[in-house]
């Protein structure tokens, strides 16, 4: 029996406690949905279990695949036991198609598929909100080293790779993502979450957004859209 101790930080979606397992955390996935840096927020019934169910199958699928990852298990509906990292303060972003920020930053039209996809990092700041930054800025201010960098680099691409070939076959559209990563003794390994709060999904007929941007703009069904994607992914709820 794992026992939820102490509340370590809590997240605009996720709250994480130590546990009584020496270098395993709990995540806790809440209901509560949050966008524009804090701005807009909203508790949304059942997105919680959803999101502990999605980002657990996700992450078992990339651990299958080679990529090591902090998950270790769920241990109820919205919890899941993972190892303790300590986290680099950036945030690894890859875009397939051109929307969100990226248009808005270079005033380029959305829509844009990439030949070969786009790779970004963002400082976690909350206050700044999340500025753009690149590998002199991490190496700079220490926030990595280079073989840091060129892991997250690596590891982010070969993620797109499965990933984009998972969402194409469930005929859905894996379009941008954000990932992040934290060191333990076995290396720099995925952390965090993959679930639809942080990635772009859009339906490969019809092109509609099924991931946060329908709560970003106010378009509804947030967590049936979710319950889509999981259903498409096959992933039992
Ligand atoms: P954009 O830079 O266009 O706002 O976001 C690019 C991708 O990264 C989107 O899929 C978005 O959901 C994800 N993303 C960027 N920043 C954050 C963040 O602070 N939290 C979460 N959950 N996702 C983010």
């Amino acid at each position: 029996m794992i026992e939820k101790k102490e509340l370590l930080s809590e997240g605009k979606a996720k709250s994480l406690y130590s546990t009584s397992n020496n270098g395993e955390l709990l995540m806790v996935y809440r209901d509560d949905t949050s966008a524009f840096d804090g701005k807009k927020t909203e508790a949304l019934k059942g997105k919680g279990e959803i999101n502990n169910r999605f980002n657990a199958f996700i992450m078992e699928y990339l651990s299958d695949n080679g990529i090591n990852t902090h998950f270790l298990k769920e241990t109820s509906n919205n919890e899941s036991l993972v190892k303790s990292l300590d986290m680099l303060p950036v945030e690894c972003v890859v875009r397939n198609i051109a929307t969100g920020s990226l248009c808005r930053r270079l005033g380029v039209e959305q829509g844009l598929k990439f030949e070969n996809p786009l790779f970004e990092f963002f400082l976690k700041n909350d206050e700044l909100g999340d500025p753009l930054i690149n590998d002199n800025h991490i190496i700079a201010f220490e926030w990595g080293t280079q073989e840091e960098i060129d892991k997250m680099k690596e590891l982010t691409f070969k993620i797109n790779e499965l990933l984009c070939s998972l969402f194409d076959d469930a005929g859905l559209i894996l379009v941008d993502y954000k990932v992040e990563y934290g060191r333990h003794s076995e290396g720099l390994i995925l952390g965090d979450e993959f679930t639809p709060d942080g990635c772009r999904i859009w339906d490969k007929e019809t092109g509609e957004s099924l991931d946060k941007d329908r709560f970003r703009k106010d378009l509804g069904d947030v967590v049936e859209s979710y319950q889509i994607v999981a259903h498409k992914l096959g992933i039992s709820i």
